[in-house]
């Protein structure tokens, strides 16, 4: 088949590199000149483990070929997907002005016959909006719309993609299923055949599930505090009830990203447009927020007081989860400006995310690995487990640190571990080691 995809971002660019690993031929288009002619120059501009051999790969192949000219890229689709962003609007719904600006320089280079497919995540009733802006630009509708909503992890998005857990076509006709399978076709996977709107809906209520579970687990985390209990002990005992399941059951200092904190705030507003106000997700947010307060919190038992004034803290991981770059909405934001706000010197590390860390965060000091970040630090944070930091040599640590505090949001070490090395450390929803 030939493919278009619109927007060479995580989605994007993951779903171009793949369907042209499966053989078919794929042009990529991206208004971001900058990042074309990195992408031309065989440099992959986000990090994903594989992606850039991949890419590689299947551009020497001559399947693979990035663009900034939309209309050479159409020339010959039978499928244009669409995988832009859609961020938050400050009232927390969809802002779709990506969107519309794609739907109209699509409407500029239709042909009949072709099909439009959204990946982006996007509102109930957004396809139909697509399908109208493209008439309007075009003049005619022979052609399809389709949702086909993106369910790929950043960290794990070739695999999740080449090997999908479910695929979802939300379509209007025929031709929009069967250039769906077409796409698909050598996958082997669950494929659900539906309506725009529910699938549509379908994927903000996937996110909205997820964040619940790690809400849910947080609050589990914060009683298991307080009453003694060990939440990953008992994380494990629930996870192994088939109803439940082990997945989504870390408790840390909550989730962040690109996906989660939108999409639950677009789905209340989704709800809302309905006519029916949310009463889960609302607390689901409320909750998070709540968490990343609690774990700045746990350094003022150790410092009361002006506690952190003059005091050097090192944070380990900016990135909102391990084995990406991406910073969105990571938890690493608030937990830093605390910090700064209450006068303490911070100075992080993050194995890959440090470039981003640079351009977002010009303020933070960074340290070339974690040795230079815990030098003679009071305290340590660590906000994302990345294995890296799981293999740190805990005498080393020890031996660099100036008190050897550690705050741990994502319960890498081990308590006892910790106690017996002489550390003083508090993670979340288990004992406190002193
Ligand atoms: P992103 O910001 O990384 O990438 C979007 C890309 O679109 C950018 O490169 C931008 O330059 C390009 N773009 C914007 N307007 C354009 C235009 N008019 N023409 C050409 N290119 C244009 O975003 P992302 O993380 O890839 O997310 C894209 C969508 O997929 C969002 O709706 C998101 O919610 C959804 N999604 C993301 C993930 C994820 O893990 N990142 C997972 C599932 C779904």
């Amino acid at each position: 088949m030939n493919v278009c995809v619109i927007g060479t971002g995580y989605v994007g660019l993951v779903s171009g590199v793949c369907f042209s690993e499966l053989g078919h031929q794929v042009y990529c288009v991206d208004h971001d000149s900058l990042k074309i002619d990195q992408l031309n120059e065989g440099i992959s501009p986000i990090y994903e483990p594989g992606l850039q051999e991949l890419m590689n790969k299947n551009r020497q192949a001559k399947r693979l070929i990035f663009t900034g000219d939309l209309q050479k890229a159409m020339a010959d689709a039978d499928a244009i997907l669409i995988a832009v962003g859609t961020p938050a609007n400050r009232d927390g719904s969809a802002n779709l002005t990506f969107i519309k600006e794609v739907a109209i320089e699509i409407g500029q280079h239709i042909r009949p016959g072709m099909t439009i497919i959204t990946k982006s995540t996007v509102p109930v009733g957004t396809n139909k909006k697509i399908k109208k802006w493209i008439t309007l630009s075009c003049g005619h509708q022979q052609f399809s719309v389709a949702s086909c909503p993106e369910f790929l992890r950043e960290g794990s998005a070739i695999k999740d993609t080449l090997h999908m857990e479910r695929a979802v076509f939300g379509v209007e006709d025929d031709l929009a299923e069967s250039v769906l399978r077409a796409l698909h076709e050598p996958i082997q996977t669950n494929i659900i055949v539906t309506t725009i709107e529910t699938a549509e809906t379908a994927k903000y209520a996937a996110n909205a599930f997820l964040a619940t579970k790690i809400s849910f687990i947080n609050e589990v985390a914060n009683v298991c505090e307080g009453v003694g209990a060990d939440v990953q002990s008992l994380a494990e005992i629930i996870g192994l009830d088939p109803r439940i399941g082990p997945s989504f059951l870390q408790a840390g200092v909550g989730y962040g990203g690109s996906c989660f904190p939108k999409d639950t705030q677009a789905f209340i507003r989704v709800a809302e447009d309905a006519g029916y106000d949310l009463q889960i997700v609302p607390a689901v947010e409320k909750v998070n927020a709540q968490q990343r307060q609690r774990l700045v919190q746990k350094l003022k038992t150790v410092y009361p007081g002006h506690y952190l004034r003059e005091k050097r803290i090192a944070i380990l991981g900016l990135a909102f989860k391990p084995n990406t770059d991406d910073m969105r909405a990571s938890p690493a934001f608030e937990v830093v400006d605390f910090l700064q706000n209450e006068g303490a010197t911070v100075i992080a590390y993050d194995p890959i995310a440090s470039a981003q860390a640079r351009r977002l965060m010009p303020e933070l000091e960074l340290a070339l690995n974690w040795q230079e970040a815990v030098d003679q630090a009071d305290a340590l944070f660590v906000l994302t487990d990345w294995e890296e930091f799981k293999a740190i040599d805990l005498g080393e640590l020890k031996r660099k640190m100036k008190k050897p505090v550690v705050i741990d949001g994502r319960n890498i070490f081990n308590p006892n571990h910790m106690k017996q090395m002489g550390f003083y450390y508090d993670s979340v929803g288990r004992e406190i080691v002193d």
